[in-house]
């Protein structure tokens, strides 16, 4: 832990820790004062094209981070020249020097800290826990990946054939690799598809989404500053419209590592699929209708514990997120108590301070389409709990924690992205129409199980078909190199982000 950060009880504010927190607060804050202004960086140099953008906190629409210029087709065609001129002098350095330069990176990612953790709450939204894991998962994925491209992109022992030939097997970049990340990890899923496709050998463009430019901007920066040559790497802020589509449709895109909505996934498959030129992969992480199911043998403290940060941490705009939670009969009424107690006591406020749980989701539209979820579902599903918001929250783009009880997961038209719990009550003798109702969703990313029976876990995780399962534990977080991560069917192409299989997918293999 960068900071030797402890988990926070919000319960029961500790005031030793807020002392030791004091420097690192202050540092913080002075950056909170500051203004950046970003925009496209197209061979090392930032581009002022068009207007500039301003970058508004979620928490409170008044502050301005700063501004960012946006991208328009110009850009777009000119960093396609100049990432594929700088594609085969990067693919043929060493794979070690690649590996030092996301070495550097990691570096000096832990030496701006406190300049990203304050871009982290300005422009995401993020609480302070959120910003520090952050940077940290940040840290992680260029520190794992560069370990891994010079453990297993390098030499690999071929069988000796018997004619007395000589062969050689090996791993190279594909060539230009458009990277497009999501704004809920704005700087952790930003550079991890960055990290793993530059360390392969692919020179890349980088597309932030539109309402985290900022921080990715400033990832850029130090990610050239940490060596990777500026025609390697390139980073165009903007809408899908005019970056996005005129990327995915372009033959020198060798391929795309997208993470996001299950829709935009299926519109960049459709563009590449039309291309007449090479057949190029996609390595999607998508959405996910995630489940948590709690049997009666399980423990009520521990249960509510790890559905209230499955659910409502980092406001549940995370792709592995609890939605839907199934509670066997015999302990539901125990279980909706409780969470109630506990939703009641959440903290809903301001990112930067230690004492709130739960943030702002990002903007207007996020906020509407989740309220409007919220009212939908008080007209036909029964108001669990909802977690009070505080008396300015109409200054941000807050939304109260809400539980509903519903009757079956399939009454869920869209993954909700936002702090949207559903609750369904199960007998035991039903589990395995559970097992199916989870399975017929189509997507397939995170589940939960919470049971003391062995057997009960190990059926559930066998049947359902899911990328990551947690047994007796919360269901986000998955750690790099610890836990990869990655769905199947409607949540992405499979391929485990902070997994010991990820960089070959962004390769080419060579034999010789
Ligand atoms: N890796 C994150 C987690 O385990 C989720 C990533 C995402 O939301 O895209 O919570």
């Amino acid at each position: 832990a960068i900071y030797g950060a402890e988990r926070r009880n919000s319960l029961a504010p500790n005031t030793e820790i807020e002392c030791e927190w004091q420097p690192f607060h202050a540092a913080v804050e002075g950056f909170m004062q500051q203004q950046w202004h970003g925009g496209p960086i197209i061979g090392g140099r930032q581009r002022r094209c068009g207007d500039a953008r301003d970058v508004l906190a979620p928490q409170n629409r008044s502050i301005r981070a700063g501004s960012v210029h946006w991208a328009g087709r110009e850009e777009v065609s000119e960093a396609l020249d100049l990432v594929g001129e700088g594609f085969a002098g990067w693919n043929a350095t060493p794979v070690q020097e690649r590996a030092a330069c996301l070495q550097r990176l990691a570096d000096l990612l832990e030496e701006n800290l406190e300049e990203l953790v304050a871009l982290c709450h300005l422009e995401a939204g993020k609480t302070i826990q959120d910003s520090i894991d952050e940077v940290r998962e940040a840290v992680d994925f260029c520190r794992y990946y560069a370990i891994q491209a010079c453990e297993n992109l390098g030499q690999v022992q071929l069988c000796t054939g018997f004619d007395g030939a000589e062969r050689r097997y090996r791993l190279e970049g594909r060539g230009v690799f458009a990277c497009i990340s999501p704004w809920n990890f704005p700087l952790a899923i930003f550079l991890g598809q960055v990290s793993a496709a530059l360390v392969a050998g692919n020179s890349v463009i980088a597309k932030p989404a539109e309402q985290t430019s900022l921080i990715a901007w400033r990832a850029v920066q130090l990610a050239l500053q940490a060596g990777i040559p500026a025609n390697a790497l390139a980073l165009l802020p903007g809408d899908g419209a005019t970056v996005g589509a005129p990327l995915t449709a372009d033959s020198r895109i060798a391929g795309v590592a997208f993470t996001g909505s299950t829709e935009t996934a299926q519109l960049i498959n459709r563009a590449l699929a039309h291309r007449d030129s090479g057949i190029v992969p996609l390595i999607a992480e998508t959405g996910g209708q995630n489940a948590m199911i709690i049997d009666s043998t399980s423990l009520p403290e521990q249960v509510v514990r790890d559905v209230l940060r499955s659910a409502f941490a980092s406001a549940g705009q995370r792709c592995s997120a609890l939605r839907v939670l199934y509670v066997q009969e015999d302990v539901a009424d125990r279980i909706v108590e409780m969470l109630r107690g506990a939703m009641q006591e959440q903290v809903v406020g301001d990112p930067s301070l230690h004492s709130t749980d739960v943030g702002p989701v990002i903007d207007r539209e996020a906020q509407q389409g989740l309220l409007n979820h919220i009212e939908k579902m008080k007209r036909s599903a029964r108001l669990v709990a909802q977690t009070p918001l505080p008396p300015d929250a109409s200054e941000g783009t807050f939304v109260a924690p809400t539980a509903f009880e519903i009757d079956s997961i399939a009454q869920l038209e869209r993954e909700q992205f936002g702090p949207i719990l559903h609750l369904v009550r199960y007998k035991a003798s039903e589990l395995d129409k559970v097992i199916d109702a989870i399975n017929a969703t189509g997507y397939g990313l995170t589940l939960g199980v919470h049971s003391r029976n062995e057997e009960t876990t190990r059926h559930i995780a066998r049947r359902v078909r899911v990328g990551n399962t947690y047994i007796n534990r919360d269901q986000v977080g998955a750690v790099v190199g610890v836990q990869p991560f990655g769905g199947q069917g409607l949540s992405g192409t499979g391929p485990k982000a902070g997994g010991p299989r990820y960089l070959p997918r962004f390769a080419h293999e060579v034999t010789i």
